[in-house]
């Protein structure tokens, strides 16, 4: 099936039929009459449900969308993305192995691999993610994993997967992708090499602004349940609502990402084209440093993206105050066009040095296109410019 039709058909049948949408167990555990049959759900990933951390059918029918989206064997859902993420580094590093991961990275996974270096002597290398032999000379008898994105926030940065995927896997190092800002629509990492997806689905797959949730999809079964069997621990397991919520969101994934691309396209030309903008660092511009590479993956560019205003720290400030259809927000991925003035809010503390070393002018403008009419937001934009 494509994935139009995979994202609505998701089953969780009961007897003799079933629902068309996912029911929502929302119970903390399950009742047996047979004790070896709660032994068996408290043992395996895939058996019965015998206690929500462990697996609930609802939790388990958004691991199975997610999985046929992403073309794995089976996935984790988790509590928030960086409940996915955390829950990987820590199930699948030990005290002293090492990283490579791309230097453009979200800004929580980099505290998380920054926190995993203090505490357990982890050691990691960035790269750029463009050049093979950079990571080829990076691999030590310790590399463990190579970690990348799709699309990188706020430079809109792709490393090149399909080349290094099979470098990483020849030195017996796993490819972990965050596919967060792509979807599996534009990209399905696991075809290009990663042994393992995540995603926030806090941004597209929910999709509406209303659930915090992650998931982690795995190319190989043995790795999914060595991750589980940590995961049961770790415990940053998704609820069974927010999974629900999720499920629902990813029946129209399909239509709302082409809407987004097509937003996004609009957008960034006409910001290209207005003389109170000085650059645009869309990925899905031919002049961007990533395309040629990210082209060869990667189909569509939903992303939020940014550009930086002519006047500067100042105009920034003004700017986030002078749009009224678009919202001044943190996040992505959701119905509605979101702005964020990371110099003026997020990045706030950092100097002009730090922020330059980050890609953010004073007048960077991140901006994530939601579903909205164009001309709407065209407007908005053009009036706050
Ligand atoms: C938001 C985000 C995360 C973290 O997800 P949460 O659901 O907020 O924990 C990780 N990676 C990327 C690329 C993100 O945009």
């Amino acid at each position: 099936m494509r994935p139009e039709t995979r994202a609505v058909h998701v089953r969780v049948p009961v007897p003799d039929s079933t629902p068309l949408a996912a029911p929502l167990y929302q119970t903390s555990s399950f009742a047996f009459d047979d004790p070896a049959l709660l032994a068996e759900g408290l043992n395996h990933p895939d058996r019965g449900y015998a206690y929500s951390r462990f697996t609930n059918p609802t939790v388990r029918a958004l691991e199975e969308a997610v999985t046929g989206l992403e073309g794995g064997t089976a996935a984790i859902a988790t509590a928030s993305g960086m409940g996915a993420i955390s829950l990987l580094l820590h199930g699948l590093l030990r005290a002293g192995d090492h990283v490579i991961a791309q230097h453009t990275l979200y800004g929580g996974t980099h505290a998380k691999l920054r926190d995993l270096a203090d505490r357990y002597d982890i050691g990691v290398t960035f790269v750029t993610g463009h050049d093979p032999d950079e990571v080829r000379q990076a691999i030590t008898a310790r590399t463990r994993v190579l970690y990348l994105e799709t699309i990188a926030n706020p430079t809109g940065h792709s490393s090149d997967l399909p080349v290094l995927a099979p470098i990483a896997k020849a030195a017996g190092v796993l490819t972990i992708v965050d596919n967060t800002f792509v979807t599996p629509l534009f990209c399905r990492p696991i075809e290009h090499g990663a042994d393992v997806v995540v995603h926030s689905v806090t941004k597209f797959l929910g999709g509406h602004s209303d659930v915090t949730g992650g998931v982690a999809v795995f190319a190989d079964d043995a790795l999914h349940r060595r991750v589980w069997e940590h995961a049961v621990e770790f415990g940053s397991v998704a609820d069974p609502f927010a999974a629900w919520l999720t499920l629902r969101g990813i029946q129209t994934l399909p239509l709302r990402v082409e809407r987004h691309a097509a937003n996004v396209a609009r957008v960034a030309g006409f910001l290209a084209g207005h003389p109170a903008v000085e650059r645009v660092l869309w990925t899905g511009s031919p002049d961007h440093p990533s395309h040629a590479v990210a082209e060869t993956y990667i189909t569509g560019f939903p992303a939020p993206f940014c550009f930086d205003l002519a006047g500067g720290f100042d105009a920034g400030l003004h700017f986030q105050r002078s749009v009224r259809v678009i919202k001044l927000a943190a996040s992505l991925g959701g119905t509605q066009t979101l702005i964020l003035h990371p110099a003026g809010s997020t990045h706030r503390q950092l100097d002009e040095q730090q922020l330059a070393a980050a890609s953010i002018g004073p007048g960077t403008i991140r901006i994530a296109v939601g579903i909205e009419h164009a001309d709407d937001l065209i407007a908005d934009l053009a009036r706050a410019l």
